[in-house]
């Protein structure tokens, strides 16, 4: 087994690397008990298969060597199927002589260090638009909440990219791609050339056409910089609205309760978080939220944003007025796909990438957030480190794949217990839901055939773990669901899974 350098979530599945593994998760908050070792994919040597697919999940390891247990759904060793890899990959991988990673955030700096580990010889550029350090984005409503201060941001301290010899060009953009030439732009008009691209050039917040969106007062929350614009106008009193229900809506919200706002949350769905909960849940996270003095109108629709320069009100269908000081704009988010799609690339949603997270340009690869995979564009951070990794293995020669992972979710600065996993809607008569609902709590587990394939916990998130692991792993449940089991005998069968 390798040495103890990396550490899974078992929550969220957030890699931490480290000899220990971290106080919390920084994802998802869960405790320092809840991480496992995690044996990173390693490059393999020539005369041995380079990757093995996990029969439970279809998770693929890189290596020589089948990991001990499945990183994604914990499936021993011998679950693991020996890819066909051809012996080439590992001189390919010292072949390489240049990639360039374009984007800075967790899937970029991801496939950097999966390039750099699997061809020690080449070349690495990681070309960052945003100036500074790369950092943990996902802690940006932390930051605004006064839990996590500035200096804790950055993933890594500028020395680490001197050690790992990845040239960090912050501050810079990829202005144009020539698959042609393999060559790139930059923004100060240089070419660079590449062997092996990578594209993870992330999302940007989506702003629906609102009149008055552009008033000043008026923002979303991607970067440091918006957040500490919002910090900049955020205190006591000062009136706040969040467009948008989800998850970075509720957590903003939160922030900028703490900070002592008076914040109203304009959710145009019946429920909070409707990609992630199912009614039932969504109306009591909603109470919940409700109870921290956070107002929020759900079912609503908003027309304009008023004021002269600044904001003054949000207006919605029917004529209620709602005053604001400031509003931010929390209503999902678009892939930056505008460089692939003007390069040729395909491009859907996302960048179109394959099992590989390549894309239909020879030797570009694309992954997180920008890139849509088997239809999907997961907008998760652990999915965007996980193809990162992939995509950087696979720039670098070798042949490794991503089968897709369920979606999982936690809140975070709340203080409100919630995770949801898998699906939250039975498709049709053959699914089968188990909930229970109490004044602050609300469990649903929905099964298909013999297998938990969606889970919702709420003010309880005890066996979010075992929860996640049991969707993960599609464990057989046959013999649990021939009893017919409420909600309570399945979260005491999910214990007995966690000691066992
Ligand atoms: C406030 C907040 C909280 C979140 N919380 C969670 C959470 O709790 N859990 C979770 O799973 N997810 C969360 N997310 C989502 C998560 O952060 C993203 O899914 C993840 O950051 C995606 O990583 P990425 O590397 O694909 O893209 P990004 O993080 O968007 O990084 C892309 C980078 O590329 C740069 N770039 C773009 N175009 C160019 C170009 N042409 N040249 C050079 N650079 C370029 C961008 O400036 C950016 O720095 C949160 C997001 C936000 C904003």
């Amino acid at each position: 087994m390798a040495s103890p350098t990396a550490w899974r979530c078992g929550v969220c599945g957030y890699i931490h690397r480290g000899d220990e593994p971290p106080e919390w998760c920084p994802v998802c908050g869960a405790y320092r008990d809840d991480f496992e070792l995690y044996e990173e994919p390693a490059p393999a040597p020539a005369s041995v298969p380079t990757a093995w697919r996990c029969l439970n999940c279809g998770h693929v390891h890189g290596g020589g060597e089948p990991p001990e247990v499945c990183p994604v759904c914990a499936a021993g060793r011998d679950r693991f199927d020996a890819q066909s890899a051809p012996g080439a990959a590992a001189d390919r991988a010292s072949d390489l002589g240049r990639a360039i990673v374009v984007g800075g955030g967790i899937a970029g700096l991801s496939a950097a260090e999966a390039i750099r580990a699997a061809a020690p010889e080449a070349e690495v550029l990681l070309v960052c638009r945003e100036p500074g350090l790369p950092y943990y984005r996902l802690n940006l409503t932390r930051y605004l909440a006064g839990e996590v201060p500035a200096e804790a941001l950055p993933i890594h301290p500028g020395a680490w990219y001197e050690t790992q010899a990845i040239d960090l060009v912050a501050g810079a953009e990829a202005a144009e791609i020539d698959p042609g030439t393999h060559s790139v732009r930059l923004s100060d008009g240089t070419w660079e050339a590449y062997d092996r691209l990578v594209i993870t050039a992330g999302a940007h917040p989506f702003v629906p056409p609102i009149p008055g969106s552009r008033r000043e007062g008026v923002t979303a929350l991607r970067t440091i910089q918006d957040a500490d614009r919002i910090l900049g106008a955020v205190g006591d009193g000062v009136r706040c609205v969040c467009l948008g229900g989800g998850i970075l809506g509720l957590e903003t919200a939160g922030a900028l309760a703490r900070r002592g706002a008076q914040v109203t949350i304009l959710e145009g769905y019946a429920w909070l978080l409707a990609r992630q909960l199912c009614e039932g849940a969504g109306r009591l996270l909603a109470r919940l939220v409700g109870a921290l003095g956070i107002d929020v109108r759900l079912g609503v629709r908003v027309q304009e944003i008023l004021g002269d320069e600044r904001v003054r009100s949000v207006l919605l269908e029917g004529g209620d007025e709602v005053r604001a000081d400031l509003v931010v704009i929390t209503t999902g988010v678009r892939p930056n796909s505008h460089l692939a799609r003007s390069a040729g690339l395909g491009v859907n949603q996302g960048i179109i990438v394959d099992d590989h997270m390549k894309t239909s340009a020879p030797d570009i690869l694309a992954a997180g957030d920008v890139a849509e995979h088997r239809g999907t564009v997961y907008g998760l951070w652990a999915p965007a480190q996980f193809q990162g990794s992939i995509a950087g293995m696979n720039a670098a020669g070798l042949s490794v794949e991503f089968g897709g992972i369920p979606r999982s979710n936690t809140l975070k600065v709340l203080g409100i217990d919630l995770f949801s996993v898998g699906l939250v809607e039975p498709q049709d008569a053959s699914f089968r839901v188990v909930h229970h609902a109490s004044e602050s709590t609300y469990f649903q587990f929905l099964f298909r055939d013999a297998h938990l394939v969606g889970a919702i916990l709420l003010g309880d998130t005890s066996f979010a773990a075992q929860a996640k692991r049991a969707v993960e792993e599609r464990t057989d449940w046959s013999a649990v669901l021939r009893t017919r089991p409420s909600a309570q005998q399945v979260l005491e069968h999910l214990a007995v899974q966690g000691r066992g």
